[in-house]
């Protein structure tokens, strides 16, 4: 199982469990995941903010997502 901290497109976080990265995938471009706030369905992998401060890194994708598969809800 993976644990992933997830993120709606209001800025939500929350937590959710995967079979695997791919279980995540399938369901994230099923429509499956939804906000429990808000009811989003645009969620998204939050960043975990790795280390503050770093200008040097300012290429590093958007979002998670964008880094992985190319395939980002959010890349319109
Ligand atoms: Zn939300």
């Amino acid at each position: 199982m993976i644990h992933y901290t997830l993120r709606c497109s209001q800025g939500h976080h929350f937590d959710d469990w995967f079979a695997s990265s791919s279980d995540y995938d399938a369901k994230a471009e099923a429509g499956e995941l939804k906000c429990p706030e808000c009811g989003d369905a645009k969620i998204g992998k939050a960043i975990m903010a790795p280390s503050v401060g770093s200008a040097s890194t300012a290429a590093e994708p958007a979002c998670a997502c964008c880094a992985q598969e190319g395939s980002c809800p959010w890349a319109a």
